[in-house]
């Protein structure tokens, strides 16, 4: 049994799924498990983390804390690590878990095992597994010296158990002490899109550039919505401006790991896949039947995606409805 700290992320006061895979696993591995939660008027999520396995949850809520800055996160976190002297700390590799560890590692002085698709707890060691070269290899990686052993874990890689609303934790405030931060958030610019972020939905449909235009996406939007998923699209469409590059999947765009992965009109280049090949059941919908994204897909439709995205979509219409 290990003493695990999970540090939580929330946005605006809704706390990303991520957070509760890593509470589950080091829950149901039978460790002592610990949260960090800092923002703003945050305490009341304390419950959440709570029922996924959370037994004590160290709350930072300060003013200074609502916008996330790896250097106010780092000034309160690491003097809460220094006297609670986690023996492995875990983040969900997200755009936040991948700007605060690696400074909260370098600190710590201690390694950083980043952006992992598989995490086994045994003892006070993890052993974890994580794509390299583009998603052609995997390798396992192991920590050798003094803890704490620290990782980031790919969102949707794990899986979220079920919540326990009778489950309780103990809440203890964390002492925040900022001084002067030399960086600060001026302004938060959000998207506009209602839909889920392509890291966190469970489905994820995509296009490529044989989408011909920004107007055709919303065939895949339409389709998307009927499953509360999100839109992605590859890096042609991307810079032909059909979508933003929040949306971009692949080695220089996001990484994603969702249940189902639906790939229209893609060509499958390994940058790619280097995004997505984790998903758990990749579609591939191409007119060319020698496309490389058949290599990595579970079902393949060779078609034009002007006619299976619109069958499609009325297959999974009569599904929700029913
Ligand atoms: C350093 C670097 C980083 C990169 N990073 C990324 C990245 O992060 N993400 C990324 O995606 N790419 C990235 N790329 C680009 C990558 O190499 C490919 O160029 C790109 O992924 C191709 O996008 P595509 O599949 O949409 O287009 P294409 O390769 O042009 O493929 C279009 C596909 O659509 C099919 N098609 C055409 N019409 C239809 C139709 N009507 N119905 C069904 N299928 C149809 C075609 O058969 C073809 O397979 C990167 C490249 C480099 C060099």
């Amino acid at each position: 049994m290990a003493k695990v700290l999970i540090i939580a992320e929330q946005r605006d006061g809704r706390l990303k799924k991520s957070t509760f895979e890593l509470i589950g696993a080091s829950h149901a591995a039978g460790n002592e498990t610990h949260v960090a939660l800092l923002g703003e008027s945050i305490a009341g999520l304390a419950q959440e983390l709570a029922d996924y396995g959370a037994q004590k949850i160290h709350v930072g809520d300060h003013t200074g804390l609502k916008f996330y800055t790896s250097e106010a996160y780092a000034k309160v976190l690491l003097p809460m690590i220094q006297s609670l002297s986690p023996g492995i700390i875990l983040a969900s590799h997200t755009p936040t878990g991948r700007d605060l560890m690696p400074r909260l590692a370098a600190q710590l002085n201690v390694g950083l095992a980043s952006d992992c698709t598989q995490l086994s707890f045994a003892g006070e060691q993890i052993q974890v597994r994580r794509p390299v070269y583009a998603g052609k290899a995997t390798v396992e990686v192991e920590f050798l010296g003094a803890g704490p052993r620290m990782a980031t874990v790919r969102p949707n890689a794990i899986g979220i158990p079920k919540p326990d609303s009778t489950k309780q934790a103990e809440v203890i405030s964390l002492t925040v002490a900022l001084g002067t931060p030399v960086t600060r958030v001026v302004e938060v610019i959000k998207g506009t899109s209602a839909r889920p972020d392509v890291t966190e939905a469970s489905i994820v449909i995509s296009g490529g550039r044989s989408l011909k235009n920004a107007e055709n996406f919303k065939l895949l939007e339409d389709t998307a919505d009927v499953v509360g998923g999100a839109v992605g699209a590859s890096r042609a469409a991307v810079d032909a401006g059909y979508r933003p590059h929040r949306d971009q999947v692949g080695q220089t765009g996001k990484v994603v790991s969702p249940s189902l992965y639906v790939a229209c009109g893609i060509s499958g280049a390994i940058q790619h896949l280097a995004g997505m090949r984790t998903s758990k059941i990749i579609v591939a919908i191409n007119t060319d039947p020698e496309a490389p994204i058949f290599q990595v897909a579970d079902y393949g439709v060779v078609g034009d995606l002007f006619t299976v995205v619109p069958l499609l979509q009325e297959e999974l219409k009569k599904i929700r409805d029913h």
